[in-house]
């Protein structure tokens, strides 16, 4: 197990180093509790902390969360540094819900990331210190606190949404880790007031670690929002969902003051709440340790300035792989404008329809694999080859759905996404980029990509120059792209 320089750990809870929120966790062996370093709670004494590096490892050693500084909406924070890149990984699918369905077992989770389960626990165990079941329970203890607090939803409700199945399971389950009923801590969140929702929408708290560049975030969805699926105004970014057969709204608000993103889910079944806030963290990609991104960009020439005007700047990541995919087709050749007018045709004629959305300019969803698999294309408007790499992409989203998801070596999917015709590099780690979120993808052939590199590094610069250069940026490749996309506007 990695282990916290002790000395180093009690200074940050001494100084409530906001720094290190979300990469330190403080267990207080007299009172049982855990806390975030910026807890404004009195800093117990030195011999009464035990130091985790994940809330997961705390709560596995038998503490439970502090009420106050609520260790549940801690902004989480990928597990880079001294973590394996198979356990980050396998933590990002954990984040997804991949053990909270049936069939998610250790056992296929480590055939997602490509070894048996005994190493994969094994590993888990050695960089922290929990085992993956430990870290996918804790997981959803910790969204339901957050639903007790933040929601009026009713108690079974919470269970569903954690996805426990019952409330008598649920309660088990949190009876066992924080010695207290449920409902005692929705008591003691109604008694300091916390403004609770109504019922339906839910609106939830999305946090990260600033600086956030909420402007270039909704300055790139801007630029690509599809009529009749998205609307981007003012504060807000809003669309429609589809899943599981179900559809709704989201809208995301940037809250500064609380350093979070406000979610407003408007959706019937709440057992798809973990889900649909995995996939706002994606989009709005809020899990990035961008401090340690940054430092490490910075220490190129060309890229430090643009660093400096921008240091929250994010990789906006996608609502849906497939969605990511077909919309990186549309984009193949066109302009950003063009693309999105073809988008809106497309969600237009094939879309389902949204019947109660409380904004009337959603009108309709992104279609599915299904749908365009059959469709009849031709109405799009756009050549023939194109037009059968959607068709293309469709039927291998049906027999492989996996494959628009994040999950195992990032070589092995690009070779797959390139054996769909009319899937060239570009269009490959385009689309690692967005939907698999690899912060190591580069697009190097991107015609947006080079002008801006022409522009910082000098005229001559080829696509095989500036990959040449890139291999000092690994592994975060993906923000230098962003960086440069960004300056090229
Ligand atoms: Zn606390």
């Amino acid at each position: 197990m990695e282990l916290l320089d002790p000395d180093i750990s009690y200074r940050a809870l001494q100084t409530r180093d906001a720094r290190l929120d979300g990469r330190l966790f403080v267990g207080v062996i007299s009172t049982g509790i855990y806390c975030r370093p910026i807890c404004p709670a009195r800093t117990p004494k030195r011999e009464h902390c035990r130091f985790f590096s994940g809330s997961a490892a705390a709560q596995a050693a038998g503490f439970r969360a502090c009420l106050r500084c609520r260790p549940e909406i801690a902004p989480e924070l990928p597990g880079w540094r001294g973590t394996s890149n198979t356990v980050s990984r396998a933590l990002a699918l954990i984040a997804d819900g991949f053990l909270d369905h049936e069939d998610g077992t250790v056992e296929t989770l480590a055939m997602r990331v490509g070894m048996g389960a005994r190493q994969l626990r094994r590993l888990f165990d050695q960089h922290l210190g929990v085992a993956p079941v430990a870290v996918a329970q804790s997981r959803r203890l910790l969204f339901a606190q957050q639903l007790l607090h933040e929601t009026k939803l009713s108690m079974s409700d919470v269970a569903l949404a954690g996805g426990f199945g019952s409330v008598r399971r649920f309660n088990h389950a949190f009876r066992s880790l924080y010695h207290r009923a449920p409902g005692e801590v929705r008591r003691a969140a109604t008694a300091a007031s916390v403004p609770l929702a109504a019922t339906a929408p839910v609106m939830l708290q999305i946090p990260y670690r600033p600086p956030y560049d909420w402007d270039s975030m909704l300055a790139y969805l801007r630029a690509r929002a599809i009529e009749g699926l998205e609307v981007v105004e003012e504060n807000i970014y809003r669309r429609s969902v589809l899943h599981e057969g179900m559809t709704g709204t989201i809208t995301i608000e940037h809250r500064p003051d609380k350093r979070s993103l406000k979610a407003t889910i408007d959706f019937p079944s709440v057992r798809a709440l973990q889900a649909m806030v995995a996939r706002i963290r994606h989009q709005f990609d809020v899990a990035a340790d961008i401090e340690a991104i940054a430092a490490h960009l910075s220490k190129d020439v060309t890229l430090a300035p643009l660093i400096a005007a921008r240091p929250g700047l994010r990789a906006p990541g996608c609502w849906d792989g497939f969605e990511l995919a077909v919309r990186a087709v549309l984009g193949q050749q066109v302009t950003v404008a063009a693309a999105r007018r073809l988008g809106g045709t497309l969600v237009g004629l094939w879309g389902e329809p949204l019947p109660h959305a409380v904004d009337r300019r959603l009108m309709r969803t992104f279609p599915t694999a299904r749908c365009l698999a059959t469709a009849d294309l031709s109405r799009l408007g756009m050549p023939a080859a194109r037009r059968a790499t959607i068709s293309a992409l469709a039927r291998t989203a049906i027999s492989y759905p996996q494959l628009f998801m994040p999950g195992a070596s990032v070589e092995e999917r690009l070779t797959q996404l390139r054996a769909i015709p009319g899937i060239g590099t570009w269009t490959a780690h385009y689309i690692a980029l967005r939907a698999f979120r690899e912060p190591d993808a580069f697009p190097a052939t991107d015609l947006g990509l080079i002008r801006s590199a022409r522009r910082l590094i000098g005229e001559q610069t080829s696509a095989s120059h500036l990959l040449e250069r890139t291999e000092a940026w690994r592994p975060w490749r993906a923000y230098a792209a962003q960086h440069l996309w960004t300056a090229d506007r």
